[in-house]
């Protein structure tokens, strides 16, 4: 079940090994509920395993973008270690008249811990670890995020809209803790989903995660 294709994933002066220079992504098959890894609190990420750590972030961008989703945490893919992946979909407020690099569309999160929330909002969410079914789901709309980049660096980060609700399903993930958990109603298939049958396979799903 496992497609590979071969990228660039990192600049040849980092390593003299191929492996160094062609990382070759790998398409992994997404765990589907009732699957135990789903429920189980993840391990926090140390030092010891960052190579490996590239390798899966790596892995896990390709495989979320394959299934259309907009976020995936490592147990999705068998994984019991804390790192989430997730777009950025709203952009950032601009601070200053100061042209600022702009913050890639995919980040992925290391660690992340929520300090804060503020606001509610209820809204229908997909997984892909759950194919079609969505819930009603309450999320913060303002979160305050803690996590470590790819080379354990600390940052924080505020979020608002559907990158806040994002990380909070994605965080809930590393908790064992899933939509099935927080749905206000029993989990439905999103009507749209059942008329639409294949263009499902290659349209966006604004809040698949
Ligand atoms: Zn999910």
């Amino acid at each position: 079940m496992r497609k590979c294709q071969a990228a660039i994933s990192r600049a040849p002066q980092d390593s003299a090994s191929l492996w160094g220079i062609i990382h070759i992504v790998a398409i992994r098959e997404v765990v589907q509920y009732p699957a135990e890894v789903l429920t189980r609190p993840c391990r926090k990420i140390g030092a010891g395993k960052l190579a490996e750590m590239r390798e899966l972030i790596a892995d896990m961008m390709e495989t979320m973008q394959q299934a259309g989703g907009v976020g995936l945490a490592a147990p999705q893919v068998g994984v019991s270690l804390r790192v989430i992946v997730a777009y950025r979909i709203e952009r950032e407020e601009v601070l200053s008249s100061v042209t600022a690099p702009a913050p890639p569309r995919l980040r992925a999160y290391l660690n992340p811990r929520i300090t804060r929330g503020e606001g509610e909002e209820l809204d229908e969410e997909g997984c892909l670890s759950f194919g079609k079914l969505v819930g009603l789901i309450p999320r913060y709309t303002k979160i305050w995020l803690r996590y470590q980049d790819d080379e354990l660096k600390e940052h924080s980060e505020v979020l608002e809209g559907l990158d806040a609700r994002i990380v909070q399903h994605e965080v809930d993930h590393l908790n064992g803790i899933l939509i099935s958990d927080r749905t206000t109603v029993p989990l439905y298939e999103r009507e749209e989903e059942k008329e639409e049958s294949q263009v499902a396979a290659t349209g966006s799903d604004a809040d698949t995660a």
